[in-house]
């Protein structure tokens, strides 16, 4: 724990017991900022390290620390981890250099395709047999991985499936890293419908609370932004970080020279609702949210991203499009924030479901009289049930 990690809160909300949790019924869930404690750490691989780490880690398994910077570019930029592809590395080489930084990290256990292969739903598991997914979405213009930061997650949101699992554990940088590796190849190989292509965007909006595993989280980022042997080499512009609004965190995140997208899941904008629909607004509230949002805009000129799912007759009445307005507006007009509403995917077991079609136009309609950049996420996936908020592991 850190100074600026805040101290475990309960939820008061007062959400139908019934649909908060299946593992504990009748008790709301808590929140959870730190990871149970755990017996081993996922294996130290390439993806960990910056340069120097790099290095040390060769030179200490007795080789020459020139030889870290061409396994990196093996890894990040040929896509390649297996020793014989290594044809640059002398023959004895290629098993100790992998062997000392490119340990297996997760293995395959489902792939599930829809909307004709251009999304793909992988279920991992880790070295400890932990489970998680990510997604790959292809469109006409670009790639998307979603990936996890944790498995499972501790912010407890009463509408989301991973949420209501709780938090296993975090993920290491380089299990980050090596989700969006693994999607490249894919891609690489041509086995995504489309021909060969590359990852051009990462959405760190599969499972977990990025700003709760902050360290691996911003190891990964730099990681995926840092040109080859370092790393992928990504526009920081095509990543986006997604939260539930961990306030100290995001002022971090932006002293960090990553010019990454920032999403803040809102939902709603009171916060006699928001304590409900996302309990980490008990901690901090929704001015302290968005008034972290903007100054995360000012700071770093990207502009951010208000998620908004849409819950019929729970937080999608025109009342609360024109408050949501009105809060974000109090920060003035200079296109600082977006708003991206997303259909609900209604959660196994939950009496929650989508907003009326009509309601939510009347929603963006509201939204787009006031001037404020409002779109209607696609619901890509769904039925492998690799859509937000869906991810649970549960066997794929
Ligand atoms: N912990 C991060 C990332 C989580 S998932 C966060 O909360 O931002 C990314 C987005 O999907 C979040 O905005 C989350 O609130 C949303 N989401 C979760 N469950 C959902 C569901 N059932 N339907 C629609 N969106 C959902």
């Amino acid at each position: 724990m850190t100074a600026t990690t805040p101290e475990p809160t309960h939820s008061s909300g007062s959400v139908d017991q019934a649909d908060r949790t299946v593992s504990t019924p009748g008790l709301p869930l808590p929140l959870v900022f730190d990871e149970p404690p755990r017996r081993s750490k996922p294996p130290r691989h390439l993806a960990d390290l910056d340069t120097a780490a790099r290095r040390e880690a060769v030179t200490r398994a007795g080789m020459p620390a020139f030889r870290a910077n061409q396994v990196g570019h093996h890894y990040f930029a040929r896509l390649v981890d297996d020793p014989d592809q290594m044809t640059d590395l002398p023959a004895a080489l290629r098993e100790p250099l992998a062997e000392a930084l490119l340990p297996t990290l997760m293995t395959p256990v489902t792939v599930r395709s829809a909307d004709g292969g251009t999304t793909r739903k992988t279920l991992w598991r880790l070295h400890d047999g932990t489970l998680v997914e990510c997604v790959l979405m292809r469109y006409p213009d670009r790639v998307t991985m979603c990936v996890s930061s944790q498995a499972g997650c501790g912010m407890a949101c009463p509408f989301c499936a991973t949420g209501q699992g709780g938090l296993q554990r975090n993920l290491s940088t380089a299990e980050i890293v090596e989700q969006v590796v693994a999607g490249a190849r894919s891609l690489q190989r041509g086995e995504v419908p489309g021909g060969p292509g590359r990852v051009s965007n990462v959405v760190f909006m599969g499972m977990g609370e990025p700003l709760a595993n902050y360290a691996a989280v911003v190891g990964a980022l730099r990681r995926l932004v840092e040109p080859s042997p370092s790393g992928l080499g990504m526009s920081a512009r095509g990543i986006t970080v997604s939260t539930v609004g961990l306030v100290p965190r995001i002022q971090q995140l932006a002293d960090e020279g990553l010019p990454v997208t920032l999403a803040l899941s809102l939902h709603a904008p009171d916060d006699e609702l928001r304590d409900e629909l996302v309990p980490v607004n008990t901690r901090w509230k929704v001015t302290e949210a968005v008034g972290a949002a903007w100054e995360y805009a000012s700071r770093t000129g990207r502009r951010v991203s208000i998620e908004y799912a849409l819950i019929k007759d729970v937080n999608d009445q025109g009342w609360r499009a024109d408050l949501l307005a009105d809060v974000l507006l109090s920060y003035g007009d200079w296109g600082w924030v977006h708003v991206n509403l997303i259909p609900l995917n209604p959660t196994p077991g939950s009496r929650w479901t989508a907003s009326r079609r009509e309601v939510e136009r009347e929603f963006v309609r509201r939204l787009q009289a006031r001037r404020i950049s409002t779109t209607v996420r696609d619901t890509r996936g769904r039925e492998i049930d690799g859509a937000c908020g869906q991810l649970a592991a549960t066997g794929g």
